[in-house]
Formats: structure tokens, C-alpha cells, sequence
């Protein structure tokens, strides 16, 4: 058996050591802190890298729309399914216009089971009340429906395994016009990696398909930055105008 030290090398490499319990701890100190030992088990099990494999536990059905969110609520697909507190599906309205697309459930999401709530929603919200859309009147949902834990972005393999979920429900909504909202989700959606800064202000297309797609800055961005309200102004008397259009 390893001492201390060498299992903390090994462990600071990456290199996962499976020990069992009773071979992990003198006999004494098992019986006075089997808490904290158990507690290292699962340090080690945290060690698997982003490049983990998708795991699929189950077919996913995703023909209509209560098979969509049923096999987002039934998902294992990536790691995120282990660490949220509850599956974000969407919300709003299913033959919407328009659909806004954001990155991940943060954490007030996360806990509430709805995507963008708290101060970023509440933005989004205004920036909708000011070209005259109640919130009800458009869907809204992520790229990943897991919460990423401490809001950290999406590795690559939770957003392709998430992919089909996305996939499905814009087919099913059919929205007039997708709304990308912050870097993440218009990345992932136009297939590139430029800036959103130079995104915003045009009307791009979804790959292999009609629909129109715009793209903004994340609400969480202009909290932090309020100068870019303006542009994002101009840019949602646009979206409104190809809404009415
Ligand atoms: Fe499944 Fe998507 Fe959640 Fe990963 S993020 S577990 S793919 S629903």
C-alpha cells in the first residue's frame, strides 16, 4: 500500500489510485474517522478529465415534445448530470418567434429549474419589454441543460452530448428568428470562433438551415459592462424589426 505522500504525487499527476476502503486507512483510524476517508474516495473519483467519454445510459427519444424534456429530466449523458441540483429543459412558449439560446444554467437557474433568472433574467426581461415581448411570449433555454459546476463554460464533450436536446427543440419550436445569447451559445450555434463583437449587429443563419440567428452580448456581460447597452440597443430594434417583418 502507498503512504500518504506518494498517493498525493500521484494524485497531482492525474493518475487515479482505486483503493478500497478498508486498504486505505490504518485499522485504527478507520474507526475513529471513517468520514473523512470517505471524503478522499471521492477526491479521487473528481480526478477524471474533461475528456471523459460520453456515456449514454439509455436510447433517447426525442420525437415530440414531452420526449424531448422527458429525456432531458432522464439524461446521464455527460458528467454535468452528476453535479447540477436539478436538469434546466427551457421555458416559455413552444410555437414561439423567438428563441434565445444562452450558455448554461448558473446558479440561481440551477436551483430554481428555469434558465435565465435572477439579475441577468431580469435584464433579459427588459431588454424584451423594450421592443414589446412579454418573456411568455418566447422560448428560452441553454446549450447544456446541467449547470456547470461554479459556473465554469461547457467543456467540448458536454456540449456535443447536449447537442441532440438543442437540435430537437429548435426543429420542434421552428422559431422565426434564434437569438444567441453570449459567447458559448453563438460559437456553438455558428460553428466559429469569432468574437462576440463582431458577431453582433448582423443577421447570420444556422448552419444547414433558414432560420435567421442573431446574436448579443450575455445580460451577465452587460451588467459588467453597461457602455455596451447601447449597441445592444440598436441591435434588438433589428431583431424586432425581422420579428414584424
Ligand atoms: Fe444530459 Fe445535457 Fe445534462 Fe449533459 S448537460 S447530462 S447531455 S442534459
Amino acid at each position: 500500500m502507498l503512504n500518504r505522500r506518494q498517493q498525493q504525487c500521484l494524485k497531482g499527476i492525474g493518475i487515479t489510485q482505486w483503493l478500497t476502503r478498508s486498504a486505505s486507512r490504518p485499522a485504527s483510524e478507520a474507526i475513529q474517522q471513517p468520514e473523512v476517508e470517505v471524503q478522499e474516495d471521492i477526491a479521487i473519483v473528481e480526478q477524471k478529465p474533461p475528456e471523459t467519454p460520453i456515456i449514454v445510459s439509455a436510447p433517447v427519444k426525442l420525437d415530440s415534445w414531452d420526449d424531448i424534456t422527458q429525456s432531458i429530466h432522464q439524461c446521464q449523458a455527460c458528467e454535468l448530470a452528476g453535479t447540477c441540483t436539478q436538469k434546466v429543459p427551457g421555458v416559455g412558449d413552444r410555437e414561439a418567434g423567438l428563441m434565445i439560446i444562452g450558455e448554461g444554467p448558473g446558479h440561481e437557474e440551477d436551483l430554481k429549474g428555469e434558465p435565465f433568472v435572477g439579475r441577468s433574467g431580469q435584464l433579459l426581461d427588459k431588454m424584451l419589454i423594450a421592443i414589446g415581448i412579454a418573456r411568455s411570449q418566447v422560448f428560452i433555454t441553454n446549450i447544456v441543460k446541467c449547470r456547470p459546476p461554479n459556473n465554469r463554460d461547457p467543456h467540448i464533450n458536454e456540449v456535443k452530448a447536449c447537442e441532440p436536446f438543442i437540435q430537437a427543440q429548435i426543429k420542434h419550436i421552428a422559431p422565426k428568428v434564434i437569438l444567441a445569447v453570449g459567447r458559448i451559445s453563438a460559437h456553438h450555434l455558428l460553428n466559429c470562433t469569432t468574437p462576440v463583437g463582431k458577431l453582433i449587429d448582423q443577421v447570420h443563419h444556422l448552419p444547414g438551415s433558414e432560420i435567421p440567428l442573431k446574436v448579443t452580448y450575455h445580460p451577465a456581460y452587460l451588467l459588467r459592462n453597461p457602455s455596451a447597452k447601447s449597441i445592444v440597443w440598436r441591435d434588438m430594434k433589428n431583431l424586432h424589426k425581422m420579428l414584424n417583418g
